[in-house]
């Protein structure tokens, strides 16, 4: 079964990563060949391996799973976390079924394994490709090294409302973004060779719709139309498999009616037929058997109909394929032929994988222990986790603080919390506690300085019983308990600075996490106003997992630094950027609201036929209470120099649908410091056979630039910038008038206009 693909110029890689393919499909037919249709249906079966492999099972449905893999009756597990672990469960199927298939093994290796980087709406913040593609690879790298072999990322869902606790997941509220970041995270997790053994095959998900779910709230239903669809929700997967994601995940939403997980039209038509993708979907967790409370099956016999029907080709822990799909083929109810293209996918990603050469290459103890949590890993964990921060306010430049100031006091529930900067999904992040802010600051500052901590209060009541979950359990906030704010002002009162770190637990944010209040929890308002009272230097340190509501904070607080939830290196990083080792260069990858009534708020949306104008009442449109305008906007963040943009020129006011712009502009650091600038284009197409968005990203550029450095920055505008899915339902170019804008952010941008012609 060895494949070899070794060559040095590019074309004759191409030729032989052809045969390689068409190599690695003859393998997979022979193996099919061989196979009973229980066994083909084993492999569309995929376990939860939340037992300890390393011993004897004990309850009684962990001893038909074991049974069940020495029988070759499951194709893959997941939540199986150590190389023993891995080694035991292949080793039931590779010592005890007939043809020895091995598992696949995949595990939620979302921002880390046990290095954790920024959770990926904090890293997206960066927007630095390179960073993240390297900061998947790492991710990748540790994963192999204990056993995993497929990680359930990256979620590219488009999310526009602060209430979704998944928000965190992803890389926010733009398709452009967030195409660029799955592109940048599949390459990096999959390297340009799925074979290594440091690199571990990806997964596109959710498909599709999960982050637009009515009101932000958990798995609720999404009713978007077939525009939207197409040209917000989809071009992320589209850029992903194009890219070679290896597979695809479904969802639990239903989209217009129709439950993802059994949506034909995307799955089966466009994604395996118009795409011509050739990997493996796997549903989300338990999301077939999830069609009968949907209300489109009346039992799993029927909802396992559905679901191959429409393109769903693995089971992840319904029961539902294991227990049906045979008696649907004796029935007469689906063809053999959707189980064999099934099974030839799942197949064919082994293959790549190397399994069939070696069932163990990823069980490899000496390398779990030199790979994972490396020094080298902490390093650059530090360096993704100060990208990831963004500067949101700065008034009479408080920052950068000067290393030998005389006294900080560093306050807030979160200030000395080692577990919360690790954020949700962290999967193995837990072996090792985060660093601090206060111990960031303490590493950084000056023996002369003295460093005071003080709690002020508690926000979250963490009075889960031993063994409960902290996923199924209602968050308990304290809302009464100010016992501890006396002692955090009077420290507040003596310092030169405060740092005061506040916003959200790690588990306040992703699955199962959604929340109407997007505030501060708890008594931490009144902790903040009652320091501010005797300090006005205050520093808000802000970690989180979704926009907050911060507009009092904003009004009231000279210095705000949003810092997400940082991973293992978030008290470091956090000191780089406070006492300026790096000029903060984050940009927000979604818009802040003035409050949560504001949500879904998004930088790209349509105009009305009563458009509101910058923020402006026009008429009666949108609000009247509130601005209908971010607060920080999508795109928007400070760094300690400033930059100034001028001479936007396009060489072309005209071209044809095929045609090209070259579009310029200067740049320069009018302020006292080094700097890194991401400069961002985005188009309006003023008239569409549909209605278009005010702006749309399309592209941008992370820039490093020098005190007084002015740069020529250059951008193509082409067909693939210009074209959108029509009224037609076609993607295509429409003429007429477009403007394009260019700036630091969303907002403050400079414009010019071209057109169009046929
Ligand atoms: C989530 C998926 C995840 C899966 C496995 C589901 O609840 O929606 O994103 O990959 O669980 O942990």
């Amino acid at each position: 079964f060895t494949i070899t693909m070794g060559c040095s110029n590019n074309k004759s890689k191409v030729q032989n990563l052809k045969l390689g393919d068409q190599i690695i499909e003859k393998k997979v037919d022979s193996v099919l060949s061989l196979m009973t249709l229980k066994e083909k249906i084993g492999q569309m079966v995929q376990y939860n391996g939340g037992w300890d492999l390393t011993g004897p099972p004990s309850k009684m449905s962990d001893k038909e799973k074991v049974e069940k893999l020495k029988n070759g009756l499951v194709g893959s597990m997941l939540n199986v976390v150590s190389v023993k672990a891995t080694r035991e469960a292949q080793k039931l199927v590779m010592d005890n079924s007939r043809l020895k298939i091995p598992l696949i093994f995949g595990y939620d290796v979302i921002h880390g394994y046990k290095t954790i980087f920024p959770i990926p709406l904090g890293e997206s913040a960066s927007w630095d490709l390179a960073l993240i593609k390297k900061s998947a690879a790492m991710a990748a790298k540790e994963a192999s090294a204990s056993g995993i072999q497929w990680t359930f990322a990256p979620m590219m869902d488009i999310s526009r409302d602060a209430r979704w606790g998944r928000i965190m997941e992803g890389a926010g509220e733009d398709p452009y973004l967030n195409s660029m970041i799955a592109v940048a995270r599949v390459q990096g997790f999959q390297g340009d060779d799925l074979s290594k053994e440091n690199t571990i095959a990806a997964c596109a998900k959710h498909f599709a719709g999960y982050g637009l779910a009515e009101a932000g709230r958990e798995y609720n239903t999404v009713n978007i139309g077939e525009f939207e669809l197409n040209n917000e929700v989809l071009p992320p997967f589209k850029a992903a498999a194009e890219a070679g994601v290896a597979t695809f995940m479904n969802s639990f939403n239903e989209l217009d009616g129709i439950p993802a997980t059994a949506h034909k039209g995307i799955q089966r038509d466009l994604l395996k037929g118009k795409w011509n993708w050739n990997g493996f979907i796997v549903s989300d967790w338990g999301s077939i058997g999830e069609l009968v409370p949907h209300g489109i099956a009346k039992d799993k016999y029927q909802a396992s109909e559905i679901a191959i029907k429409a393109g769903s080709d693995m089971d992840m822990e319904s029961h539902a394929y294991e227990a049906n799909l045979e008696k649907l083929v004796n029935d007469g109810k689906i063809d053999v032929a959707l189980i064999n293209d099934a099974v030839k996918r799942i197949l064919k990603l082994k293959f790549e994988l190397g399994l069939f050469d070696d069932p163990y290459k990823y069980c490899n103890e000496e390398r779990e222990v030199r790979e994972v949590y490396s020094a080298e890993n902490q390093k650059f964990a530090r360096e993704v986790a100060k990208k990831s921060i963004v500067l949101l306010k700065n008034e009479d430049q408080l920052l950068p603080l000067k290393k030998s100031i005389k006294s900080i006091a560093v306050i807030g529930p979160l200030a000395y919390d080692k577990d919360t900067p690790l954020g949700n999904w962290r999967a193995q992040g837990k072996s090792y506690s985060a660093v601090s802010l206060l111990e960031g600051v303490k590493n950084m500052v000056s023996p002369t300085t003295e460093v005071v901590y003080q709690k002020g209060c508690d926000f979250i009541l963490n009075d889960l019983k031993p063994g409960q979950s902290l996923f199924s359990h209602p968050l308990n906030i304290n809302k009464t308990d100010i016992s501890k704010i006396p002692a955090a002002v009077a420290a507040a009162k003596k310092a030169d600075v405060v740092l005061l770190a506040i916003g959200e637990n790690a588990y306040q944010t992703g699955e199962g996490r959604s929340q109407t209040n997007i505030g501060f929890a708890g008594v931490q308002s009144q902790l903040l106003k009652a320091v501010l009272q005797v300090n006005k230097n205050v520093v808000i340190i802000l970690m989180n997992g979704r926009p907050m509501d911060i507009t009092w904070a904003s009004e009231h607080v000279p210095s705000i630094l949003e810092c997400w939830h940082l991973g293992s290196q978030a008290g470091n990083a956090i000191a780089d950027v406070l006492f300026g080792d790096y000029n903060p260069s984050g940009k927000l990858p979604v818009s802040f609201p003035y409050n949560v009534g504001q949500e879904p708020l998004y930088y790209n949306h349509k105009n009305t036929g009563r458009p509101y104008n910058g923020g402006k009442l026009v008429t009666y449109s949108g609000y009247r209470d509130a601005p209908n305008n971010a607060l920080y906007p999508f795109g928007f963040g400070l760094s300690y120099t400033s930059f100034r943009y001028d001479n936007l020129k396009l060489d072309k006011s005209k071209i044809s649908k095929e045609g090209t712009i070259n579009l310029s502009v200067d740049v320069t650091n009018t302020g006292n410091l080094d700097g890194e600038e991401v400069i961002q284009m985005y188009i309006h197409d003023r008239v569409g056979s549909i209605t278009r968005p005010v702006k749309e990203l399309k592209a941008f550029k992370k820039e490093m630039f020098k005190v007084g450095e002015t740069k020529t920055i250059n951008f193509t505008i082409n067909n693939k910038i210009l074209q959108f899915y029509t009224a037609n339902k076609k993607w295509e170019v429409e003429p007429g008038d477009f403007d394009v804008f260019i700036g630091g952010n969303s907002v403050n941008t400079l414009k010019e206009s071209f057109e169009v012609i046929n």
